[in-house]
């Protein structure tokens, strides 16, 4: 297929190298030189506006930080997408941004004639490098089938959501669950090493009880309790802080639009702006445990 893909970031690049590996033909943009240089070596032919892109493709992916660059790359009246693109092409968003600004900009493709699909990701760089990614879309029965090889390239699990929105609806949700759960875990630990429980056993008991969940079992963010973690390597790799300080940020805006209180969120965003202040945002996000005092 003839894909164009907008945004090769530390995302973008690695999932627009997986389409390449898979047979893809692809046609790209990115302000930046070095990631342009970096798909070129790849097999990836340049263009030189997001307009260009889209002429060129039979289906456009844009992989960008947020919803601003979201917006200008598809709404730009001189080089935008929607200016170059051809009726009937499929487009794809898998930036993470608000699901207000999805529906905006589905309907703007819609009445040019594109379907459009939300489908942000999780499994970060390493999924998107080994092409393991796990896509939550946000479009109709149809558009989702028609996709399905598109999504394939890059990952291995692909749920349809409902409709426009609410992949970007899943993707908060569950990033909000993280961050408390991540906040939890750290909590418990630093409370069981102060009361003076050994931290591999407290957190072998919580792994075989009621507390288990992803951040105490997969990346504990106690130092060598999983050697795998970011926590066992200084907080280095993983899901950057800021990064989920800029997940909390969409779900706390998200929900205050849907006047629907979220407690729990709004104090994980203050504990990761707190992370983040000091200097930390470009840690594992579980490095969050720092808060915490020092053991
Ligand atoms: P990144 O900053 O590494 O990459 C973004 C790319 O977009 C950059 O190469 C930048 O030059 C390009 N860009 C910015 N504005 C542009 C424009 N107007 N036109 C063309 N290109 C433009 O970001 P990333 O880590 O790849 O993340 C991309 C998205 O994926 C974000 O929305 C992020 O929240 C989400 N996400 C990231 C991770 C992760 O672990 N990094 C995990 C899941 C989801």
């Amino acid at each position: 297929m003839q894909i164009g893909f907008i945004g090769l970031g530390h995302m973008g690049g690695p999932m627009a190298a997986n389409l390449l590996k898979a047979g893809h033909a692809l046609t790209v943009f990115d302000l930046s030189e070095g990631a342009l240089d970096e798909a070129r070596k790849a097999g990836a032919t340049l263009a030189a506006s997001p307009c260009a892109v889209a002429q060129a493709s039979d289906v456009v992916i844009t992989m960008l930080p947020a919803a601003a660059h979201v917006k200008a790359v598809y709404l730009n009246e001189d080089d935008g997408v929607l200016a170059g693109v051809r009726p009937g092409v499929p487009l794809i968003d898998s930036s993470t941004i608000d699901p207000a600004t999805a529906r905006m900009i589905g309907e703007a493709a819609r009445a040019r004639g594109n379907p459009f699909a939300d489908a942000p990701v999780s499994g970060g760089v390493v999924g998107a490098q080994a092409g393991t990614l796990t896509f939550m879309v946000g479009a109709d029965e149809a558009l989702f089938e028609t996709l399905r090889p598109v999504f394939s390239g890059m990952g291995k699990n692909m749920v349809r959501c409902g409709e426009t929105g609410t992949g970007q609806i899943a993707k908060i949700c569950n990033n909000l669950l993280l961050a408390i759960s991540m906040i939890g875990v750290a909590e418990a630990m630093k409370l069981g090493e102060s009361l003076g429980i050994d931290p591999g056993k407290l957190a072998s008991i919580v792994n075989t009880s009621t507390g288990r969940c992803w951040s105490s079992e997969t990346c504990n963010p106690y130092p060598d309790i999983v050697p795998t973690a970011p926590a066992s390597r200084g907080y280095t790799g993983g899901f950057g802080a800021d990064l989920m300080l800029k997940d909390l940020g969409l779900a706390v805006d998200a929900a205050r639009q849907a006047k629907q209180p979220v407690f729990m969120g709004a104090l994980a965003q203050q504990l990761y702006q707190s992370m983040s202040q000091q200097g930390l945002g470009g840690l594992d996000f579980s490095g969050i445990i720092k808060l915490y005092g020092k053991g």
